[in-house]
């Protein structure tokens, strides 16, 4: 198959319809797919029933549809068995529901260690969990560039640490993080990982066998698939060790007044009605995002991305923030305009049909270390062209000569 960016674009509906729209807010959320839309479309039309309950026809369908889309989501994260993938609302949901169902059983003394660079996503769970429980959070500190200085690892990951809870890519700078020596570096003392998948998946399919982690979350919005629905996905091992998060219909395997006994996973994880159409749109949207060449969608993001970092670093005033080599990085690109807010930058932006995020991102431990309050980015995907280079370019001239 041989790629070109105007015929996936052809891929998504919306992008279709808004011939005018340069959007480059994808580590926000990644428009969603054709494939996704009709499988949503022609589940709700033709399979809509409650899961893992009925047992007329309907209802075993539904059932079917929604675990094909478990093996999707298996597929495309080359997991061992489908059962390790528990279906949550999205990647706060997952990793909340580890910071309960692990974290809970931690005493004070214990530690998890994460990263300045997190999401508030996998920040402030860890931070409820201190408080509930009593353990100790470690911060793995992080490099001029904001990626993660894994030269310390050894004095944060000590043989009190229980879990190391990590992004597998930064939302605000792109960097990609190196799992292999923090996994070595877990196991060493018996710490689980958990690596924070929101930024990644969306690059392309992941092997967590390979990564060796324990738990891997994302979320389908930003994987080209709906919203509503993510994923926690655990090793075997690793989710059959854990008691349930939320208690429910679905999850149980016999209630009595007295006590009630868990399910296996991934139900044990399931409580309640779980978004069905959602799920079986992520899984038809992984299923198309496996067949794509991704050595050449990575070309293209990564070019486009890297004509935008030279361009930004010939515009007089402007702070670039994250590695600038391309091969440290997915393609988000964050910055800030010296003396200008990003709102004001991203709404200037807006007056060229592009749209950007600029804020703090959901990481203002990372903006502390950059000693900035928010910036700009852009974030790519390979729907993306050069004329959305040329588009953001043209705004930010706007936005100097204008704001200014
Ligand atoms: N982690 C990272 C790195 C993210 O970029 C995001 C969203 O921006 C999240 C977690 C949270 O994802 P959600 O809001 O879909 O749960």
């Amino acid at each position: 198959m041989s790629f070109s960016a105007a015929k996936w674009r052809g891929h998504f509906p919306l992008l279709a319809a808004h011939h005018d729209l340069h959007y480059l807010d994808n580590a926000a959320t990644g428009q969603l797919c054709a494939a996704a839309l009709d499988a949503i479309t022609s589940h709700e039309l033709t399979h809509r029933a409650n899961v893992l309950r009925g047992t007329y026809r309907l209802a075993e369908q539904a059932d079917a549809a929604y675990e094909n889309a478990r093996r999707q989501v298996a597929a495309y994260l080359n997991a061992a068995d489908a059962d390790e993938v528990v279906f949550t609302s999205g990647t706060t949901a997952a990793i909340n529901l580890v910071a309960h169902a692990f974290g809970d059983a931690l005493k004070p003394g214990d530690e998890v260690a994460l990263s300045l660079a997190e999401h508030h996503s996998n920040f402030v769970p860890w931070q409820m969990l201190r408080a509930r429980r009593g353990v100790a959070l470690r911060f793995l500190p992080l490099m001029p560039d904001g990626r993660l200085d894994l030269a310390r690892l050894d004095e944060i990951v000590t043989p009190r640490c229980r879990l190391v809870a990590v992004t597998h890519a930064s939302n605000v700078t792109g960097a990609a993080t190196d799992l292999a020596p923090i996994v070595a570096a877990a196991r060493a003392v018996g710490a689980r990982v958990l690596a924070d998948g929101a930024q990644a998946v969306q690059h392309g399919p992941v092997n967590v066998e390979a990564l060796g982690v324990d738990f891997y979350a994302f979320s389908g919005h930003k994987a080209f698939g709906p919203n509503g629905v993510g994923v926690l996905w655990g090793k075997g091992a690793a989710l059959a060790a854990l008691p349930p998060f939320l208690g429910g219909g679905g999850m149980i395997g016999r209630v009595t007044p007295g006590e009630t006994t868990w399910a296996p996973p991934p139900r044990r994880f399931e409580a309640g009605t779980p978004p069905i159409a959602q799920a079986v749109g992520l899984g038809a949207a992984l299923d198309w995002l496996r067949a794509q060449p991704w050595a050449e969608l990575h070309a293209h993001t990564a070019r486009l991305a890297q004509r935008l970092v030279g361009a930004l670093a010939a515009l007089p005033g402007l702070t670039f923030i994250g590695p600038r080599d391309m091969r440290q990085r997915l393609p988000i690109v964050s910055f800030n305009l010296d003396g200008l807010h990003p709102h004001d930058v991203c709404q200037v932006l807006d007056r060229h049909g592009v749209a950007v995020r600029g804020g703090h991102h959901c990481a203002q431990p990372l903006m502390e270390f950059f000693g900035v309050q928010g910036a700009v980015r852009a974030s790519f995907a390979p729907y993306n062209e050069e004329g959305d280079v040329d588009a953001l370019l043209a705004g930010l001239q706007d936005a100097m000569r204008t704001l200014a």
